[in-house]
């Protein structure tokens, strides 16, 4: 197997506390050396990557993607969703289990594994269901999926109703050390809600969808963590009550976690009634003056690429996920790629599925929310791709210590680009991010030591120069 040797870098790696202008090798698919003395092991036939100016970092872990695969390869695939993956800058994802059929069986698990083998560009780790089917009604057999591989499960797209089956579930999942991530929807309270409950809704004439909907979840998720001891991740949360909750179980130490989403902390239910409504309010506060000479991205009011679940909230809802994240209540950032058609969204906001693509642009609006505003220094962000998922889900995965896996993500934290949604990997074509300007790009993507993916524009700009020299 080759080795690589990447020169001159920002060592970035938050669970080591490094964060220091160093060398790294990378030789059969592990870390061999970092700092001193890296340049001086590499083998005779190393390939040399230059870095200078860039940050290395371990590997960047999604712990929220819908892959699609098996049952709706229309809309993405292992390989199309991995491809994307890397281009995001992520060495690893963690796969949704509401395929058809769904993940909640050992068969299946064992289907994901052999395919992400064959086929992944990237990491693929799986989640196993919660509920048979996701439907809520019988507990899947946690016991196999373990077994099988999972490293948690979540009836993710769905959310199990029934308080005492979530209880069950979490004395089970607790017993074999599997944490469950709960996607918190209470569907008596949402009912048939379309965007965030508020202002808009009612201007727009759409049906609203109740902040408290996702936070009586989050309530019932924190109360069912202290009476059984298991770990509850609350998925993608996105009201500012959730947050509340979240922190004040967090300080006395209950078994909870939560995650954030770029869309979620960037754009608000305003940007459903068009651009102009919402650059002329809520969008005001993300468009540095600086960046006027730039065109601010058009859509029309009820585009349902602003269309998901759950919906975007209010400016103090995304104000206090940001606040989350800052003071650690959220530790982890996650995508929710959900991949669909161009011809499901492309009907009336009612109807459309909820749902938007990610992968690529989330590390970009999360340096640009987080750490170009001043909020988090680069190494926080950076642990909250790494270091936090890795742990959440005990994965051997998110440092750069000697001997982990070779897993290295290269970026530019300052790197200009417009983000083109026919220029994705995906499959599919649905983000509210086409033609948005965007700072902080990844630029290398290295999987098990090898490149997975190099932004090629980055090779000519002659920033990363590779050579296969012998001399040392
Ligand atoms: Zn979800």
């Amino acid at each position: 197997m080759s080795s690589l040797l990447l020169i001159g870098g920002r060592l970035i790696d938050p669970a080591n506390r490094l964060d220091a202008l160093a060398d790294l090798l990378l030789c059969e698919g592990r870390i061999e050396a970092v700092g001193e003395g890296a340049a001086a092991k590499a083998p005779p036939l190393v390939e040399r990557l230059d870095v200078k100016g860039l940050v290395v970092c371990p590997g960047l872990i999604d712990l929220h993607v819908h892959l699609r695969e098996p049952g709706q390869v229309s809309k993405e695939t292992i390989a199309t969703g991995t491809a994307a993956a890397a281009r995001g800058g992520f060495t690893s994802v963690v796969c949704m289990p509401n395929t058809s059929p769904a993940i909640d069986n050992a068969g299946t698990v064992a289907l994901i594994h052999e395919r992400a083998a064959e086929q992944g560009v990237v990491n693929v780790f799986v989640t196993g269901a919660i509920t048979n089917g996701l439907a809520g009604e019988e507990l899947a057999p946690i016991g196999s999926l373990k077994k099988a591989g999972v490293v948690a499960i979540t009836d993710d797209g769905h959310c199990v109703q029934n308080n005492d089956m979530m209880r069950r579930a979490l004395e089970y999942a607790k017993m074999f050390e599997l944490p469950v991530m709960d996607h918190c929807q209470d569907y008596s309270v949402v009912t048939d809600g379309v965007m965030h409950e508020g202002y808009w809704s009612t201007a727009l004439g759409l049906r609203g969808w109740p902040s408290a909907g996702e936070e009586m979840m989050v309530a019932r998720n924190i109360l069912l963590a202290e009476t059984t001891g298991g770990h509850v991740h609350c998925q993608h949360l996105s009201a500012a009550g959730s947050v509340r909750l979240l922190r004040e179980a967090k300080k006395r130490g209950v078994p909870v976690s939560g995650e954030a989403c770029p869309h979620h902390f960037t754009l608000t239910d305003a940007a459903v009634a068009g651009s102009e409504k919402f650059w002329g309010g809520d969008g005001k506060a993300i468009w540095a003056p600086d960046s006027s000479r730039t065109q601010r991205p058009a859509w029309p009011a009820y585009d349902t690429h602003f269309k998901m679940n759950p919906p975007l909230g209010s400016t103090s809802d995304r104000e206090a996920i940001l606040e989350g994240l800052v003071d650690g209540t959220l530790q982890i950032i996650a995508s929710d790629h959900a991949p669909h058609s161009n011809y499901e969204k492309e009907v009336e906001f009612d109807y459309a599925p909820f749902g938007i693509t990610g992968l690529e642009t989330e590390l970009a609006l999360a340096l640009m929310q987080l750490y170009h505003t001043g909020r988090l220094g680069l190494s926080e962000v950076v642990a909250k791709f790494t270091q936090a998922p890795a742990r959440l889900l005990r994965l051997p995965k998110g440092t750069l210590n000697v001997g982990a896996d070779a897993d290295v993500t290269v970026l530019d934290p300052d790197r200009e680009w417009v983000f083109d949604k026919a220029a994705s990997a995906s499959k599919s074509r649905n983000s509210p991010f086409h033609g948005w300007p965007l700072r902080g790009k990844a630029v290398a993507t290295i999987v098990g030591g090898k490149k997975a993916w190099v932004d090629q524009t980055q090779m000519a700009g002659g920033l990363l120069l590779t050579s296969n020299t012998g001399i040392t």
